[in-house]
């Protein structure tokens, strides 16, 4: 029960840290220390695990033919991918046959290394093969394969669909689907209950992101493991990802009066504001850097 009600706590603190929602004054004394990471079965399945690391997460699945991982978390923290690594030790000795990567961000995915040393292929969008090449981060493993619209892996029983639905918040971006389980494991393009934050529009595309958020609720999932831990760890629902879309959507409306009417970037980032959605969190401390981003769109064509 504690050990649970430490993860719960230490999901919480994380995910404010991600949304940028505010953050209460530290009480006294100090609260416990939250555990660095943990590893967690998804409910209802034989095989389905989240792997969290501080406020990043990662999806593995378990086969008796090996193991399936992704994105190994360990950007600025290469304990990180160790840690990962023996986590999924303790739950099975079964080979680790791919690690996959969400998109070419590294604070999602450098630190592979060690699971290409276990024996990992590494697979990624051709997009994200093409960008790590060019960067040659010393802390990331260069892709062995590249998919581009579709690839079906089927391993020990478990079939997992690399789909890419478009330019969103990268351009390398995949979502990885199981099918008969109906989870999806996507990173970074909508954030569960959330403003997306300046980390997240930064890299990205708006208006091909709102196609991406449609194709994605197109395949046939109900449950979404995020890269960041979601409201008190919660998985992602379809609701979240509709309600993502509908105030990206609204969002891109308002800008694009303000951007035509001569108002981006300023006024319109003081001016510009979707008040239905100012109980998602994060909208005060994000709200701006999403306008800026789409007067960019609108306003100049970038
Ligand atoms: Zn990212």
């Amino acid at each position: 029960m504690q050990r649970k009600t430490l993860i719960a706590l230490s999901t919480a603190l994380f995910t404010a840290g991600f949304t940028g929602a505010a953050t209460a004054q530290t009480p006294t004394p100090a609260p416990a220390q939250p555990p660095m990471f943990a590893t967690t079965k998804v409910d209802g399945t034989d095989n389905v695990y989240v792997f969290r690391y501080q406020n990043h997460q990662s999806m593995f699945v378990v086969t008796p033919a090996g193991v399936i991982v992704t994105d190994p978390i360990s950007y600025g923290r290469p304990q990180a991918a160790k840690a990962y690594l023996d986590e999924v030790r303790k739950i099975t000795k079964a080979p680790i046959k791919y690690l996959i990567y969400s998109h070419h961000h590294y604070d999602h995915i450098a630190g592979g290394k060690v699971f290409k040393e276990a024996g990992a292929t590494v697979i990624s969008h051709r997009r994200a093969k093409e960008r790590l090449a060019q960067l040659k981060s010393p802390d990331v493993v260069l892709p062995d394969q590249v998919m581009d619209g579709k690839r079906t892996i089927k391993l020990g029983g478990t079939t997992l669909e690399l789909v890419y639905t478009g330019r969103n918040h990268s351009d390398s971006s995949i979502v990885m689907l199981l099918p008969k389980e109906k989870i999806l494991f996507a990173v970074d393009f909508n954030a569960l209950g959330a403003v997306p934050s300046r980390l997240a529009v930064n890299d990205s595309y708006p208006v091909e992101w709102e196609a991406s958020l449609k194709r994605t609720l197109a395949l046939g999932w109900e449950r979404q493991i995020p890269g960041h831990p979601g409201p008190g760890g919660r998985l992602g629902t379809r609701k979240d990802m509709e309600d993502q879309l509908a105030f990206m959507t609204d969002l891109s409306a308002e800008v694009k009066k303000a951007s035509d009417a001569g108002k981006c970037f300023d006024p319109a980032t003081k001016e510009v504001r979707v008040p239905k959605y100012g109980t998602l969190a994060g909208y005060e401390q994000n709200i701006e850097w999403n306008i800026h981003r789409w007067c960019g769109y609108w306003g100049r064509g970038i």
